[in-house]
């Protein structure tokens, strides 16, 4: 079955046609600068060489987006459908499913309203994934639609792992809680995981590292995740790219008073001022920038950046060891996780040597792949898997359309 892939941000698009029955991509994309001068649409179709073809046209709106990617889908020269009847289920992200949603789901009016009020805790997403669903109803009419929600692999937590200290009747009346995100690249890799250990996912004690632009932490017990690192929003947890992670809620006050900001300035800085890039004085929220900065000798820029980094993941990896009363596997995924072998070691080798774990600096240096990476034959396994939300998302779709 062909199925289509929608991430929907508020001013991009990126898409995949995923054939879920060879699990192969057909074809894929982004349409960047929506309801911005100068948008364009970079698509590659995958079936037929891959060789990327990109279109500059003005798109107004998600929906002129939608009809650019279903043109160039089915286009005589470089689509890779003959037409549209081809495509028979969309697999749709989105980003907040509250605790109304523990799992995809088929797009019904009922559970479109549903989506919409949880936009209330994803004021910046939810309304973006909307308006794709939208567009994609209004050009493919009758196809199957499907919802694919970062926060429902979390629904599992136990209450004393999604409480906040504060009192409870913020969550009674307002559902203030940890809700945790990424769930999708979760629950790809700790699946991945119990494969690659060759044990049952239900037996299993897995830490899920998936460190991106945004990055967040799961502890995988018995194939439900039992605690993550992102909280009510994404900006809990690790120190990431721009957002601050895990802080004292103090210092936005302290802020404030001494620096004359309001809330609203506050809240731009610690998501889009912070993290890496902030804690780099700007140098960069790209760590292949600051690995750079790293090697040169005498850098302090580079060193105190990475190092910040890579101690808040591995305490939140000593903090889930914990919380399942063991691991048998640490798994790494995403931008930095699978790419950056420096801050693998720099995770594992000065921090969970006490856990037995020892990397094969050789496996390390690989890419690309889904790996072993420790040498280690007791303690936790370190691993390496390239997450793969767009398959993961075409699999759900599939499994409730057919
Ligand atoms: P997101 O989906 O949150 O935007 P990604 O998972 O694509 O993030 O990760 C993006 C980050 O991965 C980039 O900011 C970059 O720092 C990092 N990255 C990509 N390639 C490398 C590499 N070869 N070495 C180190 N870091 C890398």
């Amino acid at each position: 079955m062909n199925v289509l892939v929608i991430n929907c941000g508020s001013s991009s698009l990126k898409f995949q046609l995923i054939d879920s029955d060879s699990e192969n991509v057909i074809a894929k994309g982004l349409c960047e600068r929506i309801g911005i001068e100068g948008s364009r649409l970079v698509y590659t179709p995958v079936a037929r060489g891959g060789e990327k073809v990109t279109l500059e046209e003005a798109m107004p709106d998600h929906t002129k987006a939608v009809q650019m990617v279903l043109d160039a889908l089915t286009d005589a020269e470089h689509g890779v459908v003959k037409s549209l009847s081809e495509i028979e289920a969309v697999g749709h992200r989105i980003v907040h499913g509250g605790e109304k949603f523990a799992s995809s789901t088929l797009l019904t009016e009922e559970v479109i309203a549903g989506i919409k009020e949880c936009s209330d805790l994803a004021p910046l997403h939810n309304p973006a994934n909307l308006i794709g669903i939208e567009a994609c109803q209004k050009l493919m009419p009758g196809v199957p639609m499907v919802g694919v929600f970062d926060t429902a692999f979390h629904q599992t937590m136990p209450e004393k792992a999604y409480l906040y200290g504060i009192p409870y009747s913020y969550y009674r009346e307002h559902k203030i809680r940890r809700y945790g995100f990424h769930g999708t690249s979760h629950k790809y890799v700790s699946q991945k995981a119990a494969e690659l250990l060759g044990r049952p996912f239900e037996e299993c004690k897995i830490v899920v590292c998936h460190l991106g632009n945004g990055a967040s932490v799961s502890a995988v017990r018995e194939g439900k995740c039992v605690d993550t690192s992102m909280g009510l929003t994404p900006l809990e947890g690790l120190i990431m790219g721009t957002r601050s992670g895990d802080m004292d809620p103090a210092i936005i006050e302290f802020i404030a008073n001494k620096e004359g900001k309001s809330l609203e300035d506050i809240m731009k800085i610690l998501n889009k001022e912070s993290g890496v890039l902030g804690l780099s004085d700007g140098l960069s929220s790209d760590f292949r920038d600051l690995e750079d900065a790293y090697a040169k000798e005498g850098d302090e820029v580079g060193k105190r950046t990475l190092e910040a980094f890579c101690y808040r993941v591995a305490k939140y990896i000593g903090s889930y060891a914990v919380a399942m009363n063991g691991i048998d596997a640490i798994c790494f995924t995403a931008g930095v996780g699978e790419n950056s072998p420096l801050v693998r070691n720099l995770i594992c080798e000065n921090y969970l040597q006490f856990m037995g774990v020892e990397l094969d600096q050789e496996l390390n240096g690989k890419r690309g792949q889904d790996l072993v990476i420790s040498k280690n034959e007791k303690g936790p396994k370190v691993l390496v898997i390239p997450t793969d939300e767009e398959l993961m998302i075409a699999r759900d779709t599939t499994a409730l359309v057919k």
